[in-house]
């Protein structure tokens, strides 16, 4: 085992102040000893060079302290993994048959996140509680390829934001870069990287070429504050957003979940004035909504890691998914209002839509269901080429 010797607290103290970075809470790095040789690994290292770091025997696991699981998430998500990905990086999104879905395309380049969301699906999802990232890109890049090759008449949107956040590890891994120069010839894709962040400077000066959409997830003030823990907040978020649209990238926005709370209408309806009266609307290629949902489980594991949370103590229904969700006319309500409050103001190319919500529900809120404008993929297919 080679241990690092490197002070780690210089480190800690030189980002203090300096935004909220999430690679500021890394506190060891751990690599896979296959792995080490990779330049990859080597240039992710010297970026991480004040971090500790420690070789380990493949398959084996990061400590992260006695405590069981979900006790150890804390220490967990202080600690990376690089590893190889045995299986398949492109995946669809898992969704369900009984609610209309948007057919999205996960690129898994690792899992877990070194922010705390207490709504974060992830922790029902996983048993181990360390961050792990995918250095094999090369297979990953390969991957892509082989799918867009494959269905040349397909377009395919892709996401990294599925099992983790798309920016959070950017400011040591650096794969953004490689990721939106990889995508810019890709005429049947296109990338979207997703975050809660403010890491965009790898973003800069990239010849992206438009095909690539950088989004946030955004919520009301009160949420973002108290749920979302070391997060970027909005204002940062919208300020992040802005230097993007300056670069010529596309926008996109997720409220999601969407959380009924004290001063939920104030709330949501501050976030998405400063939105879209501060982010060019004609950037914006499109919008979701999606009330929480939550697998049974989720509530235990949250509750027991933030027991003064209070949000999950509202009445929910079980849904066709085996996701708790809230009842209908709490969902309408709270559709209804941020629809209203988004509908005059958004750009006519920007498609708000629903993720994962019945066609009843579309009905109601929009006035159509999504087969009227020849389905949801196709929907936002439009939406992409409509911002140019
Ligand atoms: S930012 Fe996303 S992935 Fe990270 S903790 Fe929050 S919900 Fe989970």
């Amino acid at each position: 085992m080679n241990i690092s010797s490197r002070d780690h607290s210089t480190f800690t103290e030189s980002l203090a102040g300096s935004g909220r970075d999430p690679i500021k809470h890394i506190q060891t790095v751990y690599v896979e000893e296959s792995c080490l040789h990779l330049p990859y690994t080597q240039a992710i290292l010297e970026r991480a060079r004040e971090i500790p770091h420690k070789t380990i025997p493949d398959g084996s696991l990061p400590e992260c302290g006695d405590a069981p699981y979900p006790d150890n998430l804390r220490k967990g998500k202080q600690t990376l993994l690089l590893c190889r990905n045995h299986g398949k990086f492109l995946k669809p999104c898992p969704a369900t048959r009984e609610y209309r879905c948007c057919d999205y395309q996960v690129l898994n380049i690792g899992m877990n996140c070194p922010m705390d969301c207490v709504y974060c699906i992830l922790q029902a999802y996983m048993n181990n509680p360390h961050l792990s990232f995918f250095v094999n890109t090369d297979d990953l890049l390969k991957e892509i390829d082989a799918a867009l090759q494959n269905e040349p008449h397909r377009f395919l949107r892709i996401g990294t934001g599925e099992f983790t956040d798309s920016l959070a590890l950017d400011g040591l891994t650096g794969l953004s870069k490689m990721l939106v120069e990889h995508m810019r010839d890709k005429s049947n894709a296109v990338l979207e990287l997703k975050t809660k962040t403010s890491v965009i400077n790898n973003l800069k000066n990239l010849n992206h070429k438009g095909r690539t959409i950088v989004s946030w997830s955004l919520n009301a003030p009160q949420i973002m504050n108290r749920e979302e823990r070391k997060t970027a907040s909005l204002e940062k978020r919208l300020a992040a957003a802005n230097r993007c649209a300056d670069w010529g990238y596309k926008l996109a926005f997720h409220f999601d979940p969407i959380i009924f709370h004290p001063g939920w209408e104030q709330g949501y309806a501050e976030t998405i004035d400063k939105l879209l009266d501060t982010v060019p609307k004609d950037r914006i290629v499109w919008i979701s909504m999606g009330t929480l949902r939550f697998l049974p489980h989720l509530k235990h594991i949250a509750l027991r890691r933030f027991p003064n949370s209070k949000f999950f103590h509202e009445e929910f229904v079980l849904g066709l998914d085996n996701k708790y969700r809230y009842f209908r006319t709490l969902r309408v309500e709270m559709y209804k209002k941020l629809y209203a409050l988004m509908r005059e103001k958004v750009a006519d190319s920007t498609c708000l839509y629903f993720c994962m919500e019945s066609d009843e529900i579309w009905q109601e809120i929009f006035g159509f269901v999504p087969e009227d404008h020849g389905g949801l993929p196709a929907m936002l297919d439009r939406a992409v080429e409509a911002v140019t």
